[in-house]
């Protein structure tokens, strides 16, 4: 039997993404070169990554909890 793929966000994340069942990497800083091979924790299959540098982007708010959940809502881009 086969399972259509999962269309899976691998492009321009802020993490590693494994494109093979969409686990992220925790710690994809951490990644000494910005090209290799890794080997998911998740689904053990190996995937190429690449590392674009376009550029750290950071955002602040206030904290304050209302805000928090509009500016967590934003992050991720949704338009409500
Ligand atoms: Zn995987």
């Amino acid at each position: 039997m086969s399972e259509l793929e999962k269309e899976i966000l691998c492009q321009s994340t802020d993490e590693v993404i494994c494109p093979h069942c969409g686990y992220s990497l925790r710690d994809s800083w951490d990644l000494q070169d910005d090209h290799g091979k890794l080997e998911c924790d998740e689904c053990g299959k190996e995937f190429e990554y690449y590392r674009q540098n376009l550029g750290v982007v950071y955002s602040t708010y206030k904290t304050e909890k209302k805000d928090e959940t509009a500016a967590y809502s934003a992050l991720k881009g949704e338009k409500k």
